[in-house]
């Protein structure tokens, strides 16, 4: 399965550590597409610490919780401390947006992530690779989603990816 994960953390050496969290969830499967790095504004809490964000998919022959698992693994190997409460700073956070066009709904996991529509700082980044791809759950593109999201908080390009390719929808 295509499963898409983003990266992203706010403490720290945020760009190297999104590039070890990147590297260290290459053991699930290949790269397929990578986003630009993004510089973005606390969503949900404030703080002057800003977020850096990455989106990348991989090719994976693992399941969604499998994945869910190496994700936790790797906040924890990369120095996160879970404070407990939902939206705060921290050094990793890595979350799965989609596999595939699954819908799932577990008590450990919900896929598409729930709050991903709501979000320029998501939105922006799966633009770039995938604007194309239709949510499973909302029925529009990825394109459609961001040019009517209201989110004003900042997701600007700080690091182009000059290697971009885009996810190619399957034939109908
Ligand atoms: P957070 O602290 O924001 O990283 O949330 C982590 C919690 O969200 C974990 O308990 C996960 O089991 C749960 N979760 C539910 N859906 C997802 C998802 N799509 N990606 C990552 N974590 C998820």
């Amino acid at each position: 399965m295509l499963v898409t994960l983003i990266f992203g953390g706010n403490q720290g050496d945020r760009k190297a550590l999104i590039g070890e969290a990147i590297t260290e969830m290459s053991s699930i499967g290949k790269i397929e597409l990578c986003s630009s790095l993004y510089e973005t504004a606390p969503w949900g809490f404030k703080s002057s610490d800003s977020f850096y964000n990455q989106i990348v998919t991989y090719e994976t022959n693992l399941l969604p919780e499998e994945v869910l698992d190496k994700c936790q693994a790797t906040e924890q190997k990369l120095g996160r401390v879970r404070s407990g409460t939902q939206f705060c700073s921290r050094t990793m956070d890595i979350d799965i947006l989609f596999c595939d066009s699954q819908i799932i709904n577990t008590p450990r996991l919900t896929v598409p992530h729930p709050r991903l529509a709501q979000r320029n700082f998501v939105l922006a980044p799966l633009n770039e690779i995938m604007p194309a791809f239709i949510h499973p759950v909302i029925h529009k593109n990825i394109a459609t989603l961001l040019a009517e999201c209201t989110d004003t908080l900042k997701a600007e390009i700080i690091g182009k990816n000059k290697l971009l390719r885009h996810f190619v929808p399957p034939p109908l």
